[in-house]
């Protein structure tokens, strides 16, 4: 594969052309079932309809006119936003890593405004992913993602996962926040169990602290509910989303209470893309189709079958899979074989899977998949399984 692109990326060797709701076509016309959602991304799946009248219709309006001027259709979906959630005021940007950088300032912010600038640094947890701007791979704190890159941005703690002792011996009176996935989507699909999170809360509380949910991975219907905090019964300070708030178009958003979000006045910050009209249009657009009564029991509903079925398979596949991980359709497999191997393995019977840490194959479909899509799913991942077993009697009788 020669390319003038920046080899930043581990890319298989396929190109699409097109996409149908659930499924990806290729130019020569092969149909793969998309289980990984461009990580995630596509809630709605691939051209939905609703989504491509959207933008269509907007595109022969107005692109984008900077935020020097009010935009009505971006106030709309602000105000969507707060209706549905703990939030009083948005602010919209481009992607992920931007809205996290956002709320990492808004929490330095919110304790510079009340006389204690000396409240800067933000506790993470191991195993997340924030991003892959400086402050939020010095958030994510992995090794391989700061290797490099000259001194970490200084502000961020990171504790062991599950660490109750070592989190509160972190929290300092230079803490300024927590921030944490409910759901860690890149490190493996590892929910934080809800009374943790209620816990979190109340330590926040205890200590004058900012609780930050990144919802990047697990908002907008993923897990079930429109927000996966909500299944905690416990609500954060300052929330950031982005993948599936765009389905598909590029969009990010930092949600939070109003006072949390107070020290953000005129001039403190900005952007020049964000929440410009064409993904206003498209955002508004997804929340038609995801606020819509029964949307969310549909998601509950497929998740419980795909679990239903991953467990199925591992039973029957014991030496290549270990167990089914996650939260509603932000699910997947841990292998025994290396993830990578059986997301290819996956990829060979036409079944698109995203790796994540701790050997994990994210399936992430989009949430209107059909019962009749997961079924599919379950028998080419069963078909991969197979053809893995196969492979390793292959090689050991080889061996003999
Ligand atoms: C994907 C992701 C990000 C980064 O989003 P980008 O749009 O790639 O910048 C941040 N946090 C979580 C939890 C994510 O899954």
């Amino acid at each position: 594969m020669n390319s003038p692109l920046l080899p930043t990326y581990a890319r298989a060797d396929v190109a699409f052309e097109k996409g149908e709701g659930s499924w990806l076509v290729t130019r020569g016309g092969e149909r793969y079932l998309d289980f990984g959602s461009g990580i995630a991304v596509n809630v709605l799946g691939h051209a939905h309809p609703h989504l491509v009248a959207a933008l269509t219709e907007q595109a022969g309006k107005l692109w984008h006119v900077s935020n020097l001027f009010r935009i009505p259709e971006g106030e709309r979906l602000a105000q969507r936003l707060v209706d549905a959630t703990f939030a009083d005021r948005v602010f919209f940007c481009n992607s992920g890593a931007e809205a996290n950088e956002g709320a990492i300032k808004m929490a330095r912010r919110y304790h510079h405004q009340r006389g204690q600038p000396e409240r800067f640094r933000v506790v993470t947890f191991e195993g997340a992913f924030h991003g892959r701007t400086l402050a939020t791979i010095a958030a994510g704190g992995q090794p391989k993602h700061l290797e490099g890159f000259g001194p970490k941005v200084d502000g961020f703690d990171q504790v062991p996962f599950g660490d109750h002792e070592a989190l509160r011996a972190a929290i300092t009176p230079e803490t300024a926040a927590i921030l944490i996935e409910p759901v860690q989507g890149e490190g493996g699909l590892r929910p934080v169990p809800p009374q943790c999170l209620r816990g979190l809360r109340e330590l926040c509380d205890e200590r004058g602290l900012l609780l930050i949910f990144d919802e990047v991975q697990t908002g907008v219907g993923r897990t079930g509910k429109l927000f996966a905090h909500e299944w905690s019964g416990i609500a954060p300070d300052i929330m950031t989303i982005a993948k599936g708030i765009g389905g598909g178009f590029p969009l990010g958003a930092i949600l939070a209470t109003e006072e949390a979000g107070a020290g953000l006045s005129a001039g403190t910050h900005g952007t020049t893309f964000g929440g410009n009209p064409l993904a206003m249009a498209v955002g508004n657009a997804v929340l038609d189709v995801v606020l819509a009564p029964g949307f969310l029991d549909h998601v509950q509903d497929m998740a419980l079958l795909l679990k239903q079925r991953l467990a199925e398979l591992v039973d029957r596949h014991p030496a290549v899979l270990k167990d089914v991980r996650g939260l509603g359709l932000l699910t997947g497999l841990r292998s025994v074989v290396p993830n990578t191997d059986f997301v290819a393995a996956a990829r060979a019977q036409k079944l698109l899977s995203v790796p994540a840490g701790d050997n994990v194959a994210r399936l992430m479909p989009p949430l209107n998949v059909t019962a009749a899509e997961i079924h599919e799913a379950a028998s080419r991942l069963d078909a991969a399984c197979s053809a893995i077993e196969a492979q390793a009697a292959g090689a050991a009788e080889g061996a003999t």
